[in-house]
C-alpha cells in the first residue's frame, strides 16, 4: 500500500463505519419502539381477565364470610378442614392477582414514560405537600409494622414545578420500600434545600443494600440481597420509575447504604425544574 491507498481506504472504511452505526441506531430504535408496543398490547390484553379473576375471587371471599360460615355447624373434622383450605386458598388467589395487577400497572406506566407517551402536569408546588400527602397514603404501613416515622421537614421550602400526583407516587414508592425491608426502627422523610436544589431523602433503619448493589437497584426487574429468604416480592420496578419521573423534573436520584444499618434514598429536584419542559410544552402545543 502507499499512503494514499492507506489514506483512501481509511476514508472508506470510517464512511462505512458511519452508515452502518446510523443504520443500527434506527433499527434499533425501531426494535426498541416494537419492545413497548408489545409490552402495552400484552399488559392491556392481560388486565381485562385479570379484573374477573380478582373481582370473582372477592365475591367468592364475601360468600364465604356471610354465608358458609356462619352456616357450618357441623363437627365434621374434614368440612371444617376444606372449607378452611378453601378460604386460605382464596386469600392466595386474591394476594397473587393485586401483586400482578401491580406489575402490570408498573410495567405499562414505566413503557409508557420510556416511550416519552406520559402528560406531565407541571405546576408550582411545594415537596412539603408531597411529603404530607405521601405518609397519610402509607400510614397503615407503618402501623402493621410498628415502625416510626419521623418527617424532617425545612421550614419555608421554596415552591418547585412539578407534577404533584407523579411526585407523590415517588415518595410512596421510596416510604414503601423503606417499610418493606426494616423490621424495627424507624423511617425517615426528609426535605430540605442545597444550593439550587430541593432534596428529598427517606432513611431507614432497615436490612441496607450491598456496595456491589447500589447502582443495580435502578434497573428493571433488579431485586437485590439473598434472594433464598423470604424477603417481601415485588416487582423490580418501582425504583426505575421513581428514576423516570425524578429525571423528567431535571432531578437525579441515588442511594446510599450500609448493610445491616439501614438505606437512605435521596432525589434531588432543582429549583428551576419544570420550567424548561413547560415550555418545550408551550412550544410542542402551539
Ligand atoms: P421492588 O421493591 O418491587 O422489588 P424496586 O425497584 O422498588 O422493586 O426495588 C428494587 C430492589 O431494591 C428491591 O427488591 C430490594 O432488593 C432493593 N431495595 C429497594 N429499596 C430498599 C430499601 N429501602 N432497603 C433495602 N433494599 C431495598
Amino acid at each position: 500500500f502507499n499512503g494514499e491507498n492507506e489514506l483512501g481506504g481509511c476514508i472508506v472504511h470510517i464512511k462505512f463505519e458511519a452508515k452502518t452505526s446510523l443504520e443500527e441506531n434506527k433499527r434499533l430504535q425501531e426494535l426498541d419502539q416494537m419492545k413497548s408496543d408489545f409490552l402495552s398490547t400484552v399488559s392491556h390484553e392481560l388486565r381485562t381477565p385479570l379484573t374477573s379473576v380478582l373481582g370473582f375471587s372477592k365475591i367468592i371471599k364475601k360468600r364465604l364470610e356471610e354465608v358458609v360460615f356462619p352456616e357450618i355447624k357441623t363437627d365434621d373434622k374434614k368440612v371444617n378442614r376444606a372449607v378452611r383450605q378453601i378460604n386460605d386458598n382464596v386469600d392466595i388467589i386474591i394476594s397473587e392477582s393485586q401483586r400482578l395487577t401491580t406489575l402490570i400497572n408498573d410495567v405499562l406506566d414505566l413503557s409508557k414514560m420510556e416511550a416519552g407517551k406520559i402528560e406531565w402536569k407541571m405546576e408550582p408546588l411545594f415537596l412539603e405537600e408531597v411529603i404530607d400527602r405521601a405518609t397519610s397514603a402509607t400510614t397503615s404501613l407503618f402501623e402493621q409494622k410498628g415502625l416510626e416515622l419521623i418527617k424532617d421537614v425545612e421550614e419555608g421550602l421554596p415552591q418547585i414545578l412539578g407534577d404533584g400526583d407523579r411526585l407523590i407516587q415517588t415518595v410512596i414508592n421510596l416510604i414503601s420500600n423503606a417499610v418493606k425491608f426494616t423490621d424495627s426502627g424507624t423511617v425517615t422523610c426528609r426535605a430540605k434545600r442545597v444550593d439550587g436544589e430541593v432534596v428529598v431523602g427517606i432513611i431507614d433503619t432497615g436490612i441496607g443494600i450491598a456496595g456491589d448493589d447500589l447502582e443495580k437497584v435502578f434497573e428493571k426487574f433488579k431485586q437485590v440481597g439473598d434472594t433464598l429468604t423470604d424477603k417481601p416480592k415485588g416487582t423490580g420496578l418501582g425504583l426505575p420509575i421513581c428514576k423516570q419521573i425524578v429525571e423528567q423534573h431535571g432531578g437525579r436520584i441515588w442511594v446510599e447504604s450500609e448493610p445491616g444499618k439501614g438505606s437512605t434514598f435521596s432525589f434531588a429536584i432543582p429549583l428551576q425544574s419544570g420550567e424548561k419542559n413547560i415550555i418545550e410544552k408551550i412550544n410542542v402545543d402551539s
